[in-house]
């Protein structure tokens, strides 16, 4: 087990800067997953981890250990891709233990270590009475624990697993994450994980490094990235329905503060959060802008005015989930979604009042371009 330290990390391919100045210290243990888009660099950041390629700048610490200048096999970690299919004439035992013989291992295990490995591997994973049959008379999951195994059998100090449960359905990749959760507590081993999927990274990690375009945009834990998003990219990434991202600007009525959309839509922002929305808000054309976050779940809907805050839109969409409703409203540039716990009927256009929960109004700078797609 070690920590690992990334220090101003840098690579480029060509011009494209795929990992620009990353640096991030994951403790000893811990579990700590790289969150982003297609493209986002994460890849490329395991890789120079791992030492397959070679940063342009930067250090890279495993334990106390400098390992910019080590080779792969002497950086003693284990890195495992998405798309590990089994071999196919091999048995479930050998698959498994196929990491163990590879030559360049430190550790060398006697035939009757390795079984008691190999087997150790298998029962944590619920695969122990599978390892004399052959792949193909494998359930889909049951292979996937099985090519688990395989990459977790070695003993690093670090793991590196690159989107390794992805390629899964849906029902699969809920089972694989439990266990792959499970396997990760057992050996309290750091981990470093690589996912495009927000649920995944939320039901796994300690903590969330969250990358766009190779760049650190934040790193946090589950509620940090969630609750306190520090951008409107890192909001949107996370959450279904995602949040709404809503521009207008604060109008200054008489002693009240309004956040205003158009004429239809504007609300009066309450003190609590006045400051916050004054301290991000940026002058345009003359005009205090400034983007909102809401969360679907904050936005109250309803066919009665709740409060004198409440203000009305026309409905755009209904739809239903086993015990919960999802509404949609069109602004200008880009829908505003509410998730009501209820069902409800409505039809297109019916007008109806929305109400925003302000204490979780998030504030933002415009990072991110809008659009309804
Ligand atoms: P992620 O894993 O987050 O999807 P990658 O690390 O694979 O991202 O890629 C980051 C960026 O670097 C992308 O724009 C990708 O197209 C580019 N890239 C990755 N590998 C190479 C390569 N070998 N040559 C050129 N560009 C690459
Ligand atoms: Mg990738």
């Amino acid at each position: 087990m070690a920590e690992v330290k990334v220090e101003n990390l840098t690579k480029s391919y060509g011009r494209l800067v795929a990992v620009n100045d990353v640096s991030f210290s994951c403790k000893d243990g811990e579990f700590f997953t790289f969150l982003g888009p297609s493209g986002a660099g994460k890849t490329t950041t395991l890789e120079l981890i791992a030492g397959i390629k070679k940063p342009d700048s930067g250090k890279i610490y495993i334990g106390d250990e400098l390992v910019n200048e080590l080779p792969p096999q002497e950086r003693d970690v284990a890195m495992a891709f998405e798309n590990y299919s089994l071999y196919p004439h091999f048995s479930v035992y050998e698959n498994i233990a196929f990491p163990l013989k590879a030559p360049t291992r430190k550790e060398k295990l006697s035939s009757k270590e390795e079984r008691k490995r190999v087997e150790e591997m298998a029962n944590l994973l619920g695969i122990g009475e599978l390892l004399d049959r052959r792949p193909q008379h494998l359930s889909g999951g049951q292979r996937q624990r099985v090519s688990l195994a395989r990459a977790m059998v070695r003993r690093p100090r670090v793991y590196l697993l690159d989107e390794p449960i992805a390629h899964l359905d849906a029902k699969l990749k809920v089972a694989a994450r439990t266990t792959l959760k499970r396997l990760a507590t057992k050996l309290g081993t750091t981990i470093i994980y690589v996912t495009h999927d927000y649920k995944e990274a939320l039901a796994l990690s300690d903590r969330i490094l969250i990358l766009r375009a190779g760049l650190v945009e934040q790193i946090g834990t589950a509620e940090d990235v969630y609750l306190s998003p520090v951008t409107d990219f890192v909001a949107r990434l996370i959450g279904d329905p995602p949040i709404n991202l809503i521009d207008g600007e604060l109008v200054s009525v008489d002693d009240k503060f309004l956040f205003k959309v158009n004429d239809e839509f504007s609300f009066e922002i309450q003190k609590e959060i006045l400051e916050k929305a004054q301290r991000i808000a940026r002058q345009e054309n003359g005009k205090l802008k400034v983007r909102i976050g809401i969360r679907p779940v904050y936005v109250g809907v309803s066919e009665e005015k709740l409060s004198p805050n409440s203000f009305q839109l026309p409905v755009y969409a209904v739809e239903h989930e086993a015990d919960s409703s999802i509404v949609t409203f069109e602004l200008k540039d880009t829908f505003l979604i509410a998730k009501k716990n209820k069902k409800v009927n409505w039809g297109i256009s019916d007008k109806v009042y929305l109400d925003f929960d302000q204490t979780h109004i998030h504030f933002f700078k415009k990072t991110l371009e809008l659009s309804k797609r």
